[in-house]
């Protein structure tokens, strides 16, 4: 593969989907793009590229089509778009609430001597104050020829400002100029509860952040210095102190200590480690002072590659979303004509429509029958407008997703491919890797017949290969021989030559002979020259505790679990049945791995697979949704949907449950998005709706969305 430019960013002034879409598509315009997402939610947008993509032209692009793009932490930007908010907040209801008052007294009590008037100036102020951003924005979607709900809420609240306007220059048309203050004030208020909980919503990732230090302890000569992490370099010695974060990706170099790696997944266990374990930036150190060796800063750390992939995964899009866009983007052009059409009726027809609002007026109290063919024509317009911006529409995937994808990730799972969320829920068949899945994955040798010389011999040769079985045989001795032309057949063993014999390590040619130790469930390695078996060791590696509870559980969800392994039948069949699995594939070669997942998938089956990544990335990439067992630092597996960070079947159990949890959310999102536009519209278009009210009730929708997508977090 060839080199990817990978960049994030905030993108400013963003209100709906349309607004993410545009931003989208002039990303994807600039040359070398080869894909680009923008996430409304987040405020964000992530982009890749076949070169480097300086990012004034990132900026220039994001700004031919009216939005701003930053370099600027999400954070930063968070901060100060909520002071903004809040000042606008106050501002608004300072003007609007005299108004109110004002206009309840001219209504109920006393007639206000020039009400109009200062409904018109008060008016003004609102919309050129706290209202000029919803303005400005509605004014750059209307330049590049697109609209937005900022469209529809100006548009409503000008219409309803120039009623005013109009009356006090003694035209025959009823004010309704505080109503347009107030839908201002509403909206601004919405917003600001909207922007509060979507906040909220991304708070794992917040805490992510966090983590990430700002300086390091750095040993220079002998001396300890603080330096900031920017300036850390692979190789760099720091001290950390008990009670202080892990600054950096490293390997301890003196010291031994507990550490709380809980960001990594979600169980607060501390781990004991000490000199020449790996440990990892963000964690904290609870116990001791350690020395660190680092190995990995910036952006190839840990911890950031962690928080990039959950951005990414946030910000992305599936499917089921693409419905959704594409009705939003006819939907304001369509309400603005809807609403035109229905106040043009309203105006034309009026005494032969009066029946109808004369009718509900009974029951609505906010139909005023007094009011002429021309106000209630705009009564009708303004609030057709307000009731159908589709903005619980546009928050309705993005926004489960943000939650959903943060919630992953603190149980240790990290979504690489947010398509899979929509996937797992028809997953029919679950292939699942036997070593380090269902097993620990750290084996230990309980047995064997070698003499001295040839433990030597089976020690070396498997310290240079990495899978499981591999180690437990090399940890066994420490003096290492010298081989030459030494390699690893995958699924088989390692082959070396010394003095010109042919040595192995690995499968067995013949496995009668062991019968006895494989239905225990051990697996046996061979060890040969020339051919000629000159010894055996019996390894075991022993079941996760989680495995059998969590594959009933699987199978609970009518999933067919299979278990597949490299391994023999007999060794394989005495794993699964205490894993409480029925169906094995044993001797399955590396390479026919992707072969299962093929032959699974034309019985029309959806397949998960469960790999340890190792030689598995053609199977998992294969498979409908692949599912990496993460092995310590790296996080770049390839093939992988979602990566476990830690823990085994139980993990896989939480993906599966957790992903239909979310989709669920999203499809009840889009159902209360759409129910509330679909049933309020005919209800505006017909007079039966007060702007207020509909103003009202979008807000209603968005909380919906944004309050079922956090339900996520029960
Ligand atoms: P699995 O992950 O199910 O064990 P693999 O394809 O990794 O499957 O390996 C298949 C089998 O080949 C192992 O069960 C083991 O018997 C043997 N094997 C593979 N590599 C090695 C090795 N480096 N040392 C010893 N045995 C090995
Ligand atoms: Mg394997």
């Amino acid at each position: 593969m060839s080199a990817e430019f990978k960049k994030s960013f905030t993108i400013k002034g963003m209100t709906c989907v349309n607004c993410a879409r545009l931003v989208e598509r002039a990303l994807n315009r600039i040359d070398g793009v080869k894909f680009a997402a923008c996430n409304l939610a987040t405020s964000t947008a992530f982009l890749v590229a076949e070169r480097e993509i300086p990012f004034e032209e990132i900026r220039r692009a994001v700004e031919s089509v009216g939005y701003e793009a930053s370099e600027e932490m999400p954070e930063e930007v968070e901060r100060r778009r909520y002071r903004e908010a809040k000042g606008n907040l106050i501002a608004v209801w300072v003007f609007t609430t005299p108004l109110m008052l004002l206009m309840m007294h001219h209504m109920f009590l006393k007639e206000v001597m020039g009400f109009s008037f200062i409904e018109a100036v008060l008016g003004l102020l609102v919309l050129s104050f706290p209202g000029r951003g919803t303005l400005r924005s509605a004014l750059i979607a209307l330049r590049h020829r697109h609209s937005n709900m900022d469209t529809l809420i100006s548009i409503g609240a000008l219409s309803a400002w120039l009623t005013s306007l109009l009356n006090w220059l003694d035209f025959p048309v009823a004010s309704f100029g505080t109503i347009g203050s107030m839908i201002v004030a509403f909206h601004l208020t919405g917003r600001f509860i909207e922007s509060h909980l979507r906040d909220k919503a991304v708070r794992e990732i917040r805490g992510l952040l966090k983590l990430r230090l700002e300086e390091a302890r750095v040993l220079l000569n002998g001396r300890e210095v603080m330096v900031p992490l920017s300036a850390v370099k692979e190789g760099f010695l720091i001290e950390v102190k008990p009670g202080e974060r892990i600054p950096a990706d490293g390997v301890i170099v003196e010291g031994a200590s507990s550490i709380d790696e809980s960001f990594i997944s979600g169980e607060a266990i501390p781990v004991y480690k000490r000199e020449g374990d790996e440990v990892i930036g963000g964690s904290l150190n609870l116990s001791s002072p350690l020395r660190v060796k680092v190995t990995k800063v910036g952006e190839g750390s840990f911890l950031n590659q962690m928080i990039k992939l959950v951005e990414e995964a946030q910000g992305a899009k599936i499917p089921i979303q693409a419905l959704a866009d594409r009705i939003t983007s006819w939907f304001v052009p369509s309400v603005f004509s809807l609403a035109l059409l229905s106040a043009i009726i309203w105006f034309l027809s009026f005494e032969r429509l009066l029946p109808i609002i004369a009718f509900f007026s009974r029951f609505l109290p906010w139909i005023d029958l007094s009011l002429n063919p021309l106000a209630f024509s705009i009564f009708v317009f303004v609030a057709t407008l307000v009731i159908a911006c589709p903005c619980a529409l546009g928050l309705a995937t993005p926004m489960a997703l943000a939650v959903g994808v943060g919630i992953l990730a603190k149980r240790g799972l990290l979504v690489k491919n947010a398509e899979a969320i929509q996937t797992s829920k028809d997953i029919g068949v679950l292939l699942v890797d036997k070593t380090g899945t269902i097993t620990q994955g750290t084996p230990v040798v309980t047995y064997h017949n070698l003499s001295e010389e040839v433990l030597k011999i089976a020690s070396s040769l498997e310290s240079f290969s990495s899978h499981p079985l591999a180690r437990a045989v090399a940890s066994l001795s420490s003096d290492s021989i010298a081989f030459k032309d030494v390699r690893e057949i995958p699924g088989e063993g390692v082959i070396g030559y010394l003095n010109g014999d042919e040595y192995f390590v690995g499968k067995a040619l013949d496995y009668s002979p062991y019968e006895g130790l494989l239905n225990d469930g051990k697996t046996v390695v061979e060890v040969r020259r020339n051919g000629e078996v000159i010894g055996f060791l019996a390894v075991e590696d022993p079941l996760r505790e989680d495995s059998r509870d969590a594959i009933l559980k699987l199978k609970g969800m009518g999933i067919r679990v299979v278990m597949v392994t490299g391994d023999n039948e007999k060794t394989a069949l005495a794993v699964s049945r205490k894993a409480g699995i029925e169906e094995i594939r044993s001797n399955v070669k590396p390479s026919e791995k992707l072969d299962l997942v093929r032959s699974f998938q034309a019985e029309g089956y959806k397949v998960a697979m469960v790999g340890d990544g190792m030689n598995d990335a053609a199977a998992l990439k294969g498979a409908d949704v692949g599912i990496a067992m993460g092995s310590g630092i790296d996080l770049a597996i390839e093939g992988a949907d979602i990566v476990i960070l830690k823990g085994g079947v139980s993990k896989v159990l939480d993906a599966m449950e957790l992903s239909r949890m979310i989709f669920n959310v999203i499809r009840g999102n889009l159902f209360w998005a759409f129910f509330y536009n679909i049933t309020a519209i005919p209800m505006a278009m017909l007079g039966l709706l007060h702007p207020l009210i509909a103003e009202l009730a979008m807000i209603l929708s968005s909380m919906t969305v944004i309050l079922n997508s956090m339900r996520l977090r029960r």
